[in-house]
């Protein structure tokens, strides 16, 4: 059976939840190999979590020479292991780094290239949802090696014992790729709340909060939600761009989507519409996202917001 390389994704060796998706994708399609890029220690780290969810192979790659170089380094260094391995296809968690890495990889060793999937069968047809969720386009690639972008949330990870065999890999990095370099990082600071697009409950808020945000974060806590926004309360600067969901934010895809005084554009649905549960609150109940709910409450989400949030507190 191929191997079918995962990049992974991880902060300081914690891996995160799309590359456990990326995995199980993997499996479907050939025998998962994990591909860190990192130190010694984030390599330990990862091992045991990428072991359980299926990866029979670790490609260790030692970061030391590339840290603090933007994303060639990595493309150039999966080159050299599509080189060595031959897979089945690489998979990439897709993210604004991760794109990057696979549109140069793909140049690099002459391949397809497919972004923003959503489901990847065993064969390597892909589903994407575009146009903002108005089509469903399945599609393949049919030259060299697949590279296939994977949105978050597309899969749920399933854990299963892979054998797990780390492999150090020395890969060397050409100077072109070392032309940018990172002068400085910032940790986001951490607001508690799980990850928005790795979620598995969002609670969002639109215009209709007046700005307000304390009813869709205190519901949010209640739930261990993440907070999510529409683009017009992010316009209106009650909430900074990384919450906003939609066409041109971020694409969730949680078992429950809360949104509260969002009217449900098409740009909106664009980054919610996949949620398995979607429940609304609006005061209007001619509100377009009432044809798209499984549940929906007509009234003031200043109400209603805090009496669900008092319920689920009190149990
Ligand atoms: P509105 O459409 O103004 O709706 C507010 C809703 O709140 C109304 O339904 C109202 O009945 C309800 N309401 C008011 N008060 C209350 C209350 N007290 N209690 C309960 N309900 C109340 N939008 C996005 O969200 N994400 C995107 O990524 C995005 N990308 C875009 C890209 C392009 C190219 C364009 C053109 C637009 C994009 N938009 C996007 C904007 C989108 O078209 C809508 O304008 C936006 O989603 C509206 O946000 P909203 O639902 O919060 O506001």
């Amino acid at each position: 059976m191929s191997e079918v390389l995962v990049l992974v994704d991880h902060v300081g060796g914690n891996v995160t939840k799309p590359t456990l998706e990326l995995l199980t994708l993997a499996k479907r399609m050939g025998e998962p190999s994990a591909v860190v890029i990192g130190s010694s220690d984030e390599v330990s780290s990862a091992t045991e979590k990428l072991t359980s969810f299926g990866a029979e192979k670790i490609y260790a790659v030692d970061d030391s020479e590339i840290k603090g170089y933007l994303v060639a380094p990595k493309a150039e260094a999966l080159q050299q292991l599509v080189e060595k391995t031959s897979p089945a296809a690489v998979l990439i968690v897709s993210g604004i780094e991760g794109k990057e890495v696979a549109g140069r990889l793909a140049i690099k060793i002459d391949s397809g290239l497919i972004t923003d999937a959503v489901d990847v069968s065993a064969e390597g047809e892909t589903t994407q949802s575009v146009f903002a969720g108005g089509y469903t386009v399945n599609a393949k690639v049919t030259h060299g090696t697949p590279i296939i972008t994977v949105k978050p949330n597309s899969a749920n990870p399933e854990q299963t014992a892979g054998a797990g065999a780390v492999e150090q890999v020395s890969v060397t990095v050409s100077d072109a790729a070392k032309k940018a370099q990172i002068v400085a990082s910032e940790p986001k600071k951490s607001t508690g709340r799980p990850e928005l697009t790795e979620a598995a409950t969002v609670v969002a808020g639109g215009r209709g909060t007046g700005g307000d945000f304390a009813p869709i974060e205190g519901l949010a806590d209640s739930l261990g939600a993440a907070v999510g926004a529409s683009r017009a309360a992010v316009d209106s600067g009650w909430i900074a761009h990384s919450f906003q969901i939609g066409q041109t934010g971020k694409t969730v895809s949680p078992q429950l989507y809360i949104a509260a005084g969002i009217s449900g554009a098409i740009q909106h649905r664009a980054g919610m519409q996949t949620s398995k549960t979607i429940v609304a609150v609006n005061k209007d109940e001619e509100a377009p996202i009432f044809e798209l709910v499984d549940f929906g409450v007509v009234g003031d989400l200043g109400s209603v917001l805090p009496a669900a949030t008092d319920k689920i507190t009190e149990r």
